[in-house]
């Protein structure tokens, strides 16, 4: 079969990956300009910092022989086992940052980016779907394809989905997701944070502060802080001027304000499913349709995992 993979996430990378090992003729679109999705790693200057994503765990056996083939291939390595605290649970990370993992499941697989898809289109007569797309200079695509497997986050997959989407079991429309404000600052010396190089939940403001030089992806000082979801979701309309100066006057505590270089702010709208469907991933009844992602088997990188391996295994 033709398969069509909507989204170069973790969860649309392995998917894309086990069904061309199946066998199939697969392309996976995606509208970011590189790939990971959620695991995004952003360059600024010489240094190195991971926006999205910044450590996973491994809970079930079908995920540690992903995560053991990826630290043999040298893309992922152990960083820590507790942040302030040890606590004896292991904690992974990409080498060069969380994207090595998706460039490393990238390979061998055809990859479109910069490809935003708009509609999806079931034809009856020919039971193909076309799936049109805008692409980087607003030009229109079209690709044709036997099966389509949408890995988007799921109010982005409904929208793209037009009149199927009436089809989706209730659960899926009604899970939504928190949104999480990043900021990424760029320092003219290191900090010191935890011995890990990071602190989970270290204040009321922040849900996660991260020195990226004792992380070990980045080669000058540069820091990541998430804001927790309350506070991102209160304030994410907000001008991104309004957030810079909002997010600057809480990291008083972790920097001297003369020592920033640069600074960034990131939004992301759909960060982490506040709920999940009942199953790893969701078939439709009578379409060769398929949805999967982090909103069907946990609200993590290991979620996205399985279900992408799930939705191969549709097509299997
Ligand atoms: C700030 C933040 C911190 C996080 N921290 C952690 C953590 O520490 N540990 C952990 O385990 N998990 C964490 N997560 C969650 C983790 O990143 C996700 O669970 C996982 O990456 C989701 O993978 P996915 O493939 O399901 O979705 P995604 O990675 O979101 O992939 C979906 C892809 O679909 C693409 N797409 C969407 N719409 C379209 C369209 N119309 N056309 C084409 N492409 C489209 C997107 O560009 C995206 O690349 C974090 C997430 C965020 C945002």
């Amino acid at each position: 079969m033709h398969i069509a993979v909507i989204g170069a996430g973790l969860s649309g990378l392995l998917a894309a990956r086990n069904l061309q090992r199946a066998g199939h003729d697969v392309v996976v679109l995606d509208k970011g300009s590189g790939v990971g999705g959620r695991m995004a790693t952003r360059r600024i200057g010489d240094a190195v910092a991971d926006h999205g994503a910044q450590f996973f765990t491994v809970r079930s056996d079908a995920f540690a022989a992903e995560v053991n083939d990826w630290v043999s291939h040298g893309v992922a390595r152990e960083w820590c086992r507790g942040f302030a605290d040890v606590d004896g649970h292991l904690r992974y990370t990409g080498v060069n940052g969380m994207t090595s993992i998706a460039k490393h499941l990238a390979g061998g697989v055809d990859v479109r980016l910069s490809v935003t898809v708009s509609t999806v289109n079931f034809n009856e007569n020919n039971c193909k779907w076309t799936i049109t797309s805008r692409l980087r200079d607003s030009s229109i695509d079209e690709h044709v394809a036997d099966a389509i497997i949408v890995t988007a986050p799921l109010p982005q997959t409904i929208a793209l989905l037009g009149a199927v989407a009436d089809d989706l079991p209730r659960d899926l429309h009604d899970i939504d997701y928190d949104p999480t404000l990043c900021l990424l600052v760029t320092l003219k010396q290191q900090v010191f944070v935890s011995a890990s190089g990071a602190l989970q939940s270290p204040d009321d403001f922040f849900s996660f502060v991260c020195d990226n030089m004792r992380k070990e992806i980045s080669v000058t000082p540069s820091m990541t802080f998430h804001v927790e979801p309350g506070n991102s979701a209160k304030h994410y309309d907000q001008s991104v001027a309004e957030l810079l100066a909002l997010m600057l006057e809480h990291t008083t505590a972790y920097f001297p304000i003369d020592d920033m270089i640069e600074a960034h702010v990131k939004k992301w709208r759909y960060a982490t499913p506040q709920n999940t469907f009942n199953a790893p991933c969701w078939s439709h009844p009578h379409l060769p349709l398929v949805l999967a992602g982090d909103a069907f088997d946990g609200p993590r990188i290991e979620g996205a995992a399985l279900s992408g391996l799930a939705a191969a295994s549709v097509f299997s």
